[in-house]
Protein backbone atom coordinates (compact mmCIF):
# COMPACT_ATOMS: atom_id res chain seq x y z
CA UNK A 1 0.00 0.00 0.00
CA UNK A 2 1.55 3.62 -1.12
CA UNK A 3 1.69 6.52 1.53
CA UNK A 4 -0.88 8.29 -0.66
CA UNK A 5 -3.25 5.38 0.13
CA UNK A 6 -2.43 4.79 3.66
CA UNK A 7 -3.58 8.57 3.77
CA UNK A 8 -6.56 8.25 2.18
CA UNK A 9 -7.95 4.83 4.30
CA UNK A 10 -6.83 6.90 7.67
CA UNK A 11 -8.18 10.07 6.53
CA UNK A 12 -11.20 8.40 5.55
CA UNK A 13 -12.07 6.70 9.01
CA UNK A 14 -11.47 9.72 10.78
CA UNK A 15 -13.97 11.59 8.71
CA UNK A 16 -16.68 8.79 8.65
CA UNK A 17 -15.81 8.95 12.94
CA UNK A 18 -16.23 12.88 13.41
CA UNK A 19 -19.40 12.72 11.12
CA UNK A 20 -21.15 9.67 13.11
CA UNK A 21 -19.73 10.91 16.33
CA UNK A 22 -23.04 11.98 17.58
CA UNK A 23 -25.29 9.13 16.29
CA UNK A 24 -22.64 6.99 18.44
CA UNK A 25 -22.97 8.83 21.31
CA UNK A 26 -26.74 8.69 21.48
CA UNK A 27 -26.38 4.83 20.88
CA UNK A 28 -23.87 4.71 24.04
CA UNK A 29 -26.30 7.26 25.69
CA UNK A 30 -29.19 4.96 25.62
CA UNK A 31 -27.31 1.23 27.15
CA UNK A 32 -24.15 2.97 27.88
CA UNK A 33 -22.00 5.91 29.85
CA UNK A 34 -22.84 8.08 26.23
CA UNK A 35 -19.36 8.46 25.75
CA UNK A 36 -18.64 6.42 22.06
CA UNK A 37 -18.50 8.79 20.16
CA UNK A 38 -16.57 11.54 22.14
CA UNK A 39 -13.91 8.62 22.71
CA UNK A 40 -13.70 7.30 19.13
CA UNK A 41 -13.29 10.44 17.52
CA UNK A 42 -10.40 11.57 20.32
CA UNK A 43 -8.63 8.29 18.89
CA UNK A 44 -9.00 9.17 15.23
CA UNK A 45 -8.46 12.69 15.71
CA UNK A 46 -5.10 11.76 17.44
CA UNK A 47 -4.30 9.33 14.73
CA UNK A 48 -4.82 11.60 12.00
CA UNK A 49 -2.47 13.99 13.65
CA UNK A 50 0.41 11.66 13.09
CA UNK A 51 -0.61 10.47 9.71
CA UNK A 52 2.84 12.43 8.48
CA UNK A 53 4.73 9.89 11.11
CA UNK A 54 2.41 6.36 10.69
CA UNK A 55 1.61 7.14 6.54
CA UNK A 56 5.41 6.74 5.43
CA UNK A 57 5.54 3.15 7.47
CA UNK A 58 4.63 -0.13 5.47
CA UNK A 59 1.20 -1.32 6.20
CA UNK A 60 2.13 -3.51 9.41
CA UNK A 61 4.00 -1.03 11.19
CA UNK A 62 1.49 1.50 10.84
CA UNK A 63 -1.41 -0.54 12.09
CA UNK A 64 0.66 -1.63 15.02
CA UNK A 65 1.69 2.08 15.28
CA UNK A 66 -2.40 3.58 14.75
CA UNK A 67 -3.40 0.64 17.55
CA UNK A 68 -0.95 2.12 19.94
CA UNK A 69 -2.13 5.72 19.60
CA UNK A 70 -5.57 4.48 19.62
CA UNK A 71 -4.70 2.52 23.39
CA UNK A 72 -3.73 6.11 24.42
CA UNK A 73 -6.46 8.02 23.64
CA UNK A 74 -9.78 6.50 23.11
CA UNK A 75 -10.11 5.27 26.64
CA UNK A 76 -13.05 3.33 27.69
CA UNK A 77 -13.83 -0.05 27.15
CA UNK A 78 -13.37 0.72 23.63
CA UNK A 79 -9.82 2.09 23.55
CA UNK A 80 -7.91 -0.98 24.58
CA UNK A 81 -10.18 -3.31 22.41
CA UNK A 82 -9.81 -1.80 19.23
CA UNK A 83 -6.26 -0.95 20.21
CA UNK A 84 -5.56 -4.84 20.08
CA UNK A 85 -7.49 -4.90 16.92
CA UNK A 86 -5.10 -2.79 14.92
CA UNK A 87 -1.87 -3.48 16.71
CA UNK A 88 -2.42 -7.58 16.27
CA UNK A 89 -3.81 -7.25 12.60
CA UNK A 90 -0.11 -5.29 12.25
CA UNK A 91 1.64 -8.45 13.66
CA UNK A 92 -0.06 -10.69 11.99
CA UNK A 93 0.24 -9.11 8.99
CA UNK A 94 4.18 -8.85 9.10
CA UNK A 95 3.97 -12.62 9.96
CA UNK A 96 2.06 -13.69 7.33
CA UNK A 97 1.45 -10.79 4.40
CA UNK A 98 -0.08 -12.94 1.88
CA UNK A 99 -2.91 -14.39 4.63
CA UNK A 100 -5.15 -10.84 5.36
CA UNK A 101 -7.97 -13.56 6.13
CA UNK A 102 -6.09 -15.12 8.47
CA UNK A 103 -4.22 -11.85 10.22
CA UNK A 104 -7.65 -10.51 10.62
CA UNK A 105 -9.46 -13.45 12.45
CA UNK A 106 -6.07 -13.68 14.38
CA UNK A 107 -6.49 -10.03 15.55
CA UNK A 108 -10.11 -10.53 16.30
CA UNK A 109 -9.80 -13.11 18.24
CA UNK A 110 -7.08 -11.07 20.70
CA UNK A 111 -10.18 -8.54 21.01
CA UNK A 112 -11.91 -11.44 21.95
CA UNK A 113 -9.18 -12.85 24.57
CA UNK A 114 -8.63 -8.83 26.22
CA UNK A 115 -12.26 -8.56 26.02
CA UNK A 116 -12.50 -11.94 27.72
CA UNK A 117 -15.88 -12.10 25.63
CA UNK A 118 -17.09 -13.90 22.40
CA UNK A 119 -19.76 -13.61 19.81
CA UNK A 120 -23.71 -12.85 20.87
CA UNK A 121 -22.79 -10.87 24.10
CA UNK A 122 -24.17 -8.04 21.79
CA UNK A 123 -20.45 -6.17 21.18
CA UNK A 124 -18.32 -5.03 18.11
CA UNK A 125 -17.63 -9.09 18.46
CA UNK A 126 -20.79 -9.83 16.78
CA UNK A 127 -19.88 -7.82 13.85
CA UNK A 128 -15.94 -8.05 13.68
CA UNK A 129 -16.54 -12.05 13.61
CA UNK A 130 -19.03 -12.36 10.84
CA UNK A 131 -16.78 -10.12 8.68
CA UNK A 132 -14.00 -12.57 9.66
CA UNK A 133 -15.96 -14.90 8.15
CA UNK A 134 -17.14 -13.13 5.31
CA UNK A 135 -13.58 -12.07 4.83
CA UNK A 136 -11.93 -16.28 4.77
CA UNK A 137 -15.19 -17.08 2.81
CA UNK A 138 -13.41 -14.91 -0.23
CA UNK A 139 -16.12 -12.06 -0.10
CA UNK A 140 -15.96 -8.90 -1.70
CA UNK A 141 -15.69 -6.08 0.39
CA UNK A 142 -19.40 -4.63 -0.64
CA UNK A 143 -20.64 -8.03 0.51
CA UNK A 144 -18.47 -7.77 3.74
CA UNK A 145 -20.18 -4.38 4.50
CA UNK A 146 -23.76 -5.99 4.02
CA UNK A 147 -22.96 -8.37 6.69
CA UNK A 148 -21.50 -5.89 8.62
CA UNK A 149 -24.62 -3.30 8.70
CA UNK A 150 -27.07 -6.76 9.02
CA UNK A 151 -25.01 -7.79 11.95
CA UNK A 152 -25.61 -4.11 13.78
CA UNK A 153 -29.24 -4.50 13.51
CA UNK A 154 -29.01 -7.70 14.57
CA UNK A 155 -27.40 -6.59 18.20
CA UNK A 156 -30.71 -4.62 18.64
CA UNK A 157 -33.06 -7.78 19.99
CA UNK A 158 -30.17 -8.77 21.63
CA UNK A 159 -29.42 -8.90 25.49
CA UNK A 160 -25.96 -7.11 26.82
CA UNK A 161 -24.02 -9.66 28.97
CA UNK A 162 -20.32 -8.05 28.55
CA UNK A 163 -19.45 -4.26 28.53
CA UNK A 164 -21.39 -1.58 30.76
CA UNK A 165 -24.32 -2.40 28.37
CA UNK A 166 -24.49 -6.08 30.45
CA UNK A 167 -25.21 -3.92 33.53
CA UNK A 168 -29.40 -2.93 32.14
CA UNK A 169 -29.66 -6.89 31.64
CA UNK A 170 -33.11 -7.04 29.78
CA UNK A 171 -33.35 -3.18 29.43
CA UNK A 172 -30.12 -3.42 27.15
CA UNK A 173 -32.42 -5.08 24.85
CA UNK A 174 -34.36 -3.04 21.94
CA UNK A 175 -30.97 -0.82 21.46
CA UNK A 176 -28.17 -0.95 18.74
CA UNK A 177 -24.68 -1.78 20.39
CA UNK A 178 -21.99 1.08 20.32
CA UNK A 179 -19.21 -0.50 19.51
CA UNK A 180 -20.52 -2.70 16.58
CA UNK A 181 -22.18 0.28 14.55
CA UNK A 182 -18.83 2.15 14.97
CA UNK A 183 -16.79 -1.61 13.96
CA UNK A 184 -19.38 -1.26 10.51
CA UNK A 185 -18.44 2.54 10.10
CA UNK A 186 -14.76 1.75 10.52
CA UNK A 187 -15.27 -0.84 7.48
CA UNK A 188 -17.52 0.94 4.88
CA UNK A 189 -15.19 3.83 5.48
CA UNK A 190 -12.48 1.82 4.34
CA UNK A 191 -13.96 -0.13 1.89
CA UNK A 192 -14.89 3.14 0.44
CA UNK A 193 -11.44 4.52 0.64
CA UNK A 194 -10.11 0.89 -0.96
CA UNK A 195 -12.53 1.38 -3.79
P1 LIG B 1 -17.12 2.27 27.89
O1 LIG B 1 -18.09 1.14 27.86
O2 LIG B 1 -15.99 2.02 28.82
O3 LIG B 1 -17.79 3.59 28.11
P2 LIG B 1 -17.05 2.84 25.06
O4 LIG B 1 -18.35 3.51 25.28
O5 LIG B 1 -16.03 3.62 24.32
O6 LIG B 1 -16.43 2.31 26.42
O7 LIG B 1 -17.28 1.50 24.23
C1 LIG B 1 -18.39 0.67 24.43
C2 LIG B 1 -18.36 -0.45 23.41
O8 LIG B 1 -17.24 -1.29 23.63
C3 LIG B 1 -19.56 -1.38 23.51
O9 LIG B 1 -20.62 -0.88 22.71
C4 LIG B 1 -19.05 -2.71 23.04
O10 LIG B 1 -19.23 -2.89 21.64
C5 LIG B 1 -17.56 -2.62 23.30
N1 LIG B 1 -17.19 -3.48 24.43
C6 LIG B 1 -17.26 -3.19 25.74
N2 LIG B 1 -16.79 -4.21 26.49
C7 LIG B 1 -16.42 -5.18 25.61
C8 LIG B 1 -15.83 -6.50 25.74
N3 LIG B 1 -15.54 -7.02 26.93
N4 LIG B 1 -15.57 -7.19 24.60
C9 LIG B 1 -15.86 -6.67 23.39
N5 LIG B 1 -16.38 -5.45 23.21
C10 LIG B 1 -16.67 -4.72 24.30
MG1 LIG C 1 -19.24 4.36 26.86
Amino acid sequence: MSEAQLRALVSAVATSVAAHAEELTALDSAIGDGDHGVNMKRGFDAVSADIDQIATKPLPDALKAIGTKLVMTIGGASGPLYGTLFLTLGKELAASPDDCAGAFRRAVDAVATRGKSEIGQKTMLDVLYPVADGLSAGKPLPELLAIANAEVAATGPRKATRGRASFLGDRSIGHIDPGARSSALILEAVAGALK
